[in-house]
């Protein structure tokens, strides 16, 4: 998503210092597949667009911010000046990000999808259908 100025405070990708700051990571929505930001919408403002992304329709948006408490990542970001909510939208399939990098720290490829927590999930259910049973 690109506003047209220069605010990072509007920006939809964030680095996160680590380890007092001897190393970062940018960090945007990674467009998960629950949609957690699109199931809190109340009035159906987020869809889905060519780019595959999540992107928030501004003249649906009514800036009630249910999708900025849904998102578990935190990228689901808030304009109080125009009252309404923006998040990455992978900039139609060519992310102003990955070009602007200098050192080519981010790259837009297509990757299948990690099950990141589904073992986790799968051994922590199991786990507490014990205590049930
Ligand atoms: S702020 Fe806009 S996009 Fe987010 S939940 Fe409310 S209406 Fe939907
Ligand atoms: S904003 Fe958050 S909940 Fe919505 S698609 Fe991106 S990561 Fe998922």
């Amino acid at each position: 998503m690109q506003t047209g100025e220069f605010q990072p405070a509007k920006s939809v990708i964030r680095v996160s210092p680590f380890e007092g700051h001897t190393s970062y990571a940018p960090y945007t929505c990674v467009q998960c597949a629950e949609a957690w930001c699109m199931t809190a919408c109340p009035v159906g403002a987020i869809d889905i667009n060519a780019a595959g992304a999540k992107d928030v329709a501004d003249d649906r948006c009514v800036g009630c911010k249910l999708c900025t408490i849904a998102c578990p990542y935190g990228t689901m970001f808030y304009d109080p000046g125009r009252r309404k909510a923006f998040k990455c939208n992978l900039c139609g399939g060519d992310p102003a990000c990955a070009q602007a990098c200098p050192t080519a720290a981010i790259t837009y490829e297509e990757v299948a999808t990690e099950d990141w927590l589904g073992d986790f999930a799968a051994e922590r259910t199991a786990r507490m259908l014990v205590g049930v049973a």
